[in-house]
């Protein structure tokens, strides 16, 4: 079979010069979680060895989720488990993300988030004001009631005044919460539409099963608009801002970024001039890298999992 992107290597494939020479070519990992480090449904045998292991080879490990849905703690205990104690844990997710975004650019309007309780508590336990819902369904036969709803989203009411409107993952998303949105920035120009998460695609346990992400709906809100979305999470610009800055990435090919998809990772990975690893252990089969045609979403290496630093570093000592 004659594969589009069968220039692309497996990092076992390498030669052991090349192999040596690939251990070398970074200082900093920076990691993707969902789908690399863990599965949502599980663990990934031996990340937690291979984590260690880079760690003894003097890699400094830093983790970009587009997961804003776990709390820090939750975080922490996970990290905890495959050896990465909280005192060592970087890590960036939309909700960190956009918290920070919202305090540089002094966010004093509420901020209307359709999002998951645990993306918004991160905005509330920093003092922004948070709008959600409507949380009661509309059912057929209260017709009445859902005119009248839609109706007020188009009244103005300047109480609190809404300065953003944030789309993470939400699996209540409604079309009543894009309408709410959508009045929200059509009635104030000045009313910012910030995403976190982007994706199109979740994957659940890196065997194909996979859920819709936020990024169609996104793409209606955005359709319904006309306004483009300011994308907080990977691979958005103002992420890579971000990234660059908080960890002072003065030579950007020596951050290796490794990810489970093309379009998030990969992509985040290019728009940053960092080195790109996808693992196939997550959302990316070897037929979809093959396939891609996108080159700023390709890899410069794959692999299987984490677990494969373990034999490149053992073939490597031979
Ligand atoms: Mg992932």
């Amino acid at each position: 079979m004659k594969y589009q992107n069968g220039q692309i290597r497996h990092i076992l494939d390498l030669s052991k010069d090349e192999k040596r020479k690939f251990a070398q070519s970074f200082d900093t990992i920076m990691s993707d979680c969902d789908g690399v480090v863990w599965h949502f449904t599980g663990p990934i045998p031996n990340v937690d060895k291979a984590l260690q292991l880079l760690k003894q080879k003097g890699k400094k490990l830093a983790f970009i989720s587009n997961n804003g849905m776990r709390t820090m703690e939750e975080y922490k205990q996970k990290f905890l488990k495959l050896g990465i104690p909280s005192h060592e844990l970087e890590i960036v997710h939309p909700a960190l993300t956009t918290v920070r975004y919202l305090k540089a650019i002094n966010m004093q309007d509420a901020v209307y988030c359709i999002a998951t309780e645990v993306f918004k508590d991160y905005l509330r336990n920093e003092g922004y004001v948070v709008l959600d819902g409507p949380k009661e369904q509309f059912s057929d036969d209260r017709a009445a009631d859902s005119v009248r709803v839609f109706t007020e989203y188009f009244e103005e009411t300047e109480s609190p005044k809404v300065g953003a409107v944030m789309m993470d993952l939400d699996c209540n998303v409604s079309l009543a919460h894009l309408m709410r949105a959508k009045c929200y920035l059509q009635r104030n120009p000045n009313c910012l539409l910030l995403a976190g998460a982007t994706d199109y695609i979740v994957p659940l346990g890196g065997d194909g099963r996979d859920v819709m992400g936020p990024g169609y709906f996104l793409e209606i809100l955005e359709r319904a608009t006309g306004r483009e979305a300011l994308v907080l999470g990977k691979p958005g610009q103002a992420l890579s801002q971000f990234i660059l800055e908080q960890f002072n990435v003065t030579q950007p090919k020596r951050t290796l970024f490794i990810g489970d998809m093309l379009m998030q990772d990969m992509g985040f990975g290019s728009r940053c001039g960092f080195q790109k690893l996808l693992l196939l252990s997550g959302g990316t089969s070897l037929e979809m890298l093959m396939a891609h045609n996108k080159p700023e979403e390709l890899p410069d290496f794959y692999a299987d999992s984490f677990a494969d630093f373990i034999q490149l570093y053992k073939d490597i000592a031979e």
